[in-house]
């Protein structure tokens, strides 16, 4: 075992405060790409960029043209958590883990087994119609054909935070909440560019600021352990050796 990988599973092992904060990079490795990087879905055969395509003004012009793109590039209905999932959903469990915020929008947290999850951009798996407010699954999606329609003949959509949309208060307001009490931060999979990402770790004022990241953050230099590797193997590892895994 590394010295780093060490020193985590020593401040794993001694806390019951621990808050996780994650990016895409904790899902690539569920096999779901990161939209934002190089070989994501930048490189696809669509006229335009997902950011226009995920935002509230192209939904609201273009439905159906955004739920041929949803469909077909962000549903994976069969993508599985993987070890960083199952090893934060150990610790949360185990009663060291507080809470896990997140960027990404595909519940594997959730189908992990953990519970307290704040899900910044919200989550692809909760629906409801715009007009009558009912709830829908992804199976909504999944079985119609074109733009998925309400009993009441309202247009369904995803409770996803789309480009242009702002964040839910609520979240927020947890999120900083949780952050702001946390004993240990955990930072992974997110190089901490993108809104707001950034914003909500400077509310941590803890000596324990650990990154887990492939590439260099602007945070390293705050960071009091930063580890440069695969963010699941990494957490397995550690959640392992603590015996809960
Ligand atoms: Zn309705």
């Amino acid at each position: 075992m590394s010295s780093a990988l060490r020193q985590l599973t020593d401040i794993l092992q001694n806390s019951d405060n621990i808050v996780f904060f994650g990016g895409a990079g904790v899902s690539t490795e569920s096999g779901i790409p990161d939209f934002r990087s190089e070989d994501g879905l930048y490189n696809s055969e669509y006229k335009y960029p997902p950011e226009t395509i995920l935002s509230h003004s192209f939904f609201m012009k273009q439905t159906s043209e955004f739920y041929q793109f949803y469909r077909a590039k962000m549903l994976h209905p069969n993508a599985r958590p993987n070890d960083a999932h199952f090893a934060l959903a150990a610790l949360e469990k185990n009663g060291r883990l507080k809470a896990v915020v997140t960027q990404n929008v595909d519940g594997l947290h959730h189908k992990a087994g953990s519970v307290n999850v704040l899900e910044l951009h919200g989550s692809r798996g909760r629906y409801y119609c715009m007009t009558c407010a009912e709830n829908y699954t992804m199976d909504v999606v999944l079985e119609a054909s074109d733009i998925p329609l309400c009993s009441c003949g309202g247009t369904i959509r995803p409770d996803v935070v789309l480009f242009e949309e702002g964040l839910n208060q609520h979240v927020i307001e947890k999120s900083v909440q949780s952050i702001r009490e946390a004993e240990v931060l955990i930072v992974g999979g997110t190089s901490l560019n993108v809104y707001p990402a950034a914003g909500l770790i400077q509310y941590y004022s803890g000596d324990k600021l650990i990154l887990i990241n492939r590439d260099e953050t602007q945070y390293d230099g705050h960071a009091n352990l930063i580890i440069r590797d695969n963010i699941g193997e990494t957490l397995g590892a550690a959640v392992r050796a603590i015996g809960l895994m």
